[in-house]
């Protein structure tokens, strides 16, 4: 399986860092069965079903989020997010591919994706803290794509001749799953770069494993030459608990803009009254909405879809709600397009 080829998540003892949060990145749940009880579910329906789907793309959360969801309760919007289903191996709407951005056209570089002007996306690493089941890059083939691995140097030389690349994105995977001391190798070679005006960094791991964000890495970030934006990743309130919002304001502190991205996703967040609650909690943590994606169609999350005119109608919602500063921008990846494309904007439904 191609995920199997994520880098394994153990501490590195070459770090020197304190390791308190690559300790619980490595005692992520990854069993099934262990999930299911310390939820409180029974076994039976959902165990058979989780192991096989865990082999498309593993099971992965850290302890520390499996403590916000609500036990005894299989819809609960956190173990939704990540519980392998059956319905990740049900037949999907043709729609539904392994690379529905288009990701592997425009990787012109190893580790490097060039899709909109003035900006560079760095693939840093394949890990992630956690796995969510709607992942547009469960199938990526991060073994031949990383920035990190072996491509470090041909992606840093790429990004130094390309002087269109005004914005350098760390994504991945989570940049984050990276030790600290190899993002500021990396941003210490950027800051070398004269055309490199802004840095931004997308990332889930403050929230779903606040530990991350640690005495190194807010140095890090404080020591940093660009105003810096920092692109979190949450779908509900309920990832926002007391270590979370503690994380997010050690991020604040370094003067990082902090923004949100959501995934639309049936069944986590598809109603008016939660996508309206995390625009007013994101606010309270300091941390201002962005986008709200359309879930992009990989194959095995067609049980996530929410279809583009429901999409519509639960954002004027939002729009007759709140102001608009706490309305994200309801967009879709769609692969060749110049920028993120506005559902409002695509006219008739998507079909499948
Ligand atoms: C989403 C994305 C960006 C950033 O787009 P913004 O609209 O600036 O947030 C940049 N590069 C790639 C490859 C992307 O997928
Ligand atoms: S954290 Fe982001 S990249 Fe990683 S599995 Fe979740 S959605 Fe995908």
């Amino acid at each position: 399986m191609i995920a199997a080829s994520r880098e394994p998540h153990q501490p590195d003892p070459t770090s020197p860092e304190p390791r308190a949060w690559q300790r619980e990145l490595a005692e992520a749940v990854t069993d099934p069965g262990e999930l299911l009880d310390l939820v409180g579910l029974d076994r039976e329906p959902w165990l058979a079903a989780a192991r096989r789907a865990a082999t498309l793309f593993p099971l992965r959360v850290p302890r520390p989020y499996v403590a916000r969801m609500r036990r005894g309760d299989a819809n609960d919007p956190l173990l939704r997010q990540v519980l392998p289903l059956a319905e990740e191996f049900a037949p999907q709407p043709p729609s539904f591919v392994a690379d529905p951005v288009g990701d592997l056209a425009v990787a012109a570089h190893p580790g490097v994706l060039r899709k909109y002007r003035g900006r560079a996306l760095l693939v840093t690493t394949g890990a992630c803290a956690v796995h969510c089941r709607y992942c547009f890059r469960r199938e990526f083939p991060y073994g031949e794509q990383l920035a990190s691995t072996g491509h470090w140097a041909a992606a840093v030389a790429a990004l130094r001749a390309d002087t269109d690349a005004r914005e350098v994105l760390l994504s991945g995977g989570d940049p984050l799953s990276l030790a600290t001391h190899k993002l500021a190798e990396l941003t210490t070679q950027l800051a070398t770069m004269p055309h490199v005006e802004r840095l931004r960094i997308h990332t889930r791991q403050p929230i779903v494993l606040p530990s991350r964000v640690d005495e190194a890495l807010v140095s890090w970030l404080a020591s940093l030459r660009w105003p810096t934006t920092i692109v979190l990743h949450v779908n509900h309130a309920q990832e926002l608990d007391g270590p979370t919002i503690e994380a997010l304001a050690r991020l604040r502190a370094t003067r990082a803009h902090l923004l949100n991205q959501s995934v639309l996703l049936r069944g986590v967040n598809d109603d008016a009254a939660t996508l309206a609650a995390l625009s007013v909690a994101l606010h309270a943590a300091g941390v201002l909405p962005y986008y709200l994606h359309g879930l992009d169609p990989v194959r095995g999350s067609a049980h996530f879809d929410v279809p583009d005119d429901e999409a519509r109608r639960l954002h004027e919602a939002l729009i007759r709600e709140l102001p608009g500063y706490l309305v994200p921008r309801l967009v879709r990846e769609v692969p060749g397009a110049p920028s993120k494309v506005s559902i409002s904007s695509v006219g008739t439904a998507r079909t499948g």
